[in-house]
């Protein structure tokens, strides 16, 4: 049996691989998503300041045509003074002056305060620009290395689990039962503990005398109570 449980102890170290890896495959796709999702904030960012900008260029642009028009109007309206018969006609025609240049004016401010607006969300788009836009390609980078990665890993693991097979093969089927067993059941991927000085060094937990002697005689697999895996006496590992 000793010679079994020495096949279980290499097919563990293995496996214990094959976790590891596994559960490195498992976390990118994860991974990826966070990273996803950050630059679809970053993204969104820069897109809602970009376009709150045009929509303000757009309305300058709108005023600085009515500014225009306006501009026309009072130069038409100048015009017309040689036509001017009497005192009435006149006073009213300055009103009509006034009026315009008053409007033209608060056009013009209109358009003066649009820009200050717009520059001021030109310096907070830069300043953001600044800050993501080299992030938002560094992440699209780090998710086609980790792409990378996962074809790399899957690589591997397809190499262990052929590896596994030809170790499977050597152990005799009701042992490799238990052992696979114990091991689906298992959280961290472990199957296997040494026992020393009657201490599980799987759970640190003592093991009663008599299963301590049984583990040490190797006549049959053994579990420790507390953790469920199968006990290896301690000299196994020392006599490889
Ligand atoms: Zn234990």
């Amino acid at each position: 049996m000793l010679e079994e449980l020495k096949k279980l102890k290499d097919l563990q170290l293995l496996d214990v691989q094959i976790f590891e890896k596994e559960e490195e495959l498992d976390s990118i796709p994860e991974q990826n998503e966070i990273l996803k999702e950050k630059i679809g904030e970053m993204e969104g960012k820069l897109h809602e300041l970009r376009n709150g900008i045009a929509i303000q260029e757009e309305e300058k642009m709108k005023r600085v045509e009515i500014l225009n028009k306006g501009e026309d109007k009072l130069k038409g309206i100048t015009g017309k003074q040689s036509a001017i018969r009497n005192k009435e006609e006149y006073g009213a025609l300055l009103r009509e002056i006034d009026n315009i240049k008053r409007f033209n004016r608060d056009i013009s401010d209109e358009i003066k305060e649009i820009e200050r607006e717009v520059e001021f969300k030109n310096v907070e788009l830069k300043a953001i620009e600044d800050e993501t836009v080299e992030k938002i390609a560094e992440y699209k980078k780090k998710i086609e290395e980790n792409i990378e990665k996962m074809k790399t890993l899957d690589e591997t693991l397809q190499k262990m689990y052929l590896k596994r097979e030809e170790f499977v093969e050597k152990i005799r089927p009701v042992v490799f039962r238990k052992y696979q067993r114990i091991l689906e059941s298992s959280s961290n991927g472990k199957a296997i503990a040494d026992a020393e000085n009657k201490i599980c060094l799987g759970c640190n937990m003592t093991l009663p005398p008599e299963l301590f002697n049984m583990v040490l005689r190797s006549e049959r697999i053994e579990v420790c109570p507390n953790c469920q895996c199968i006990l290896i006496p301690c000299q196994c590992k020392e006599s490889e």
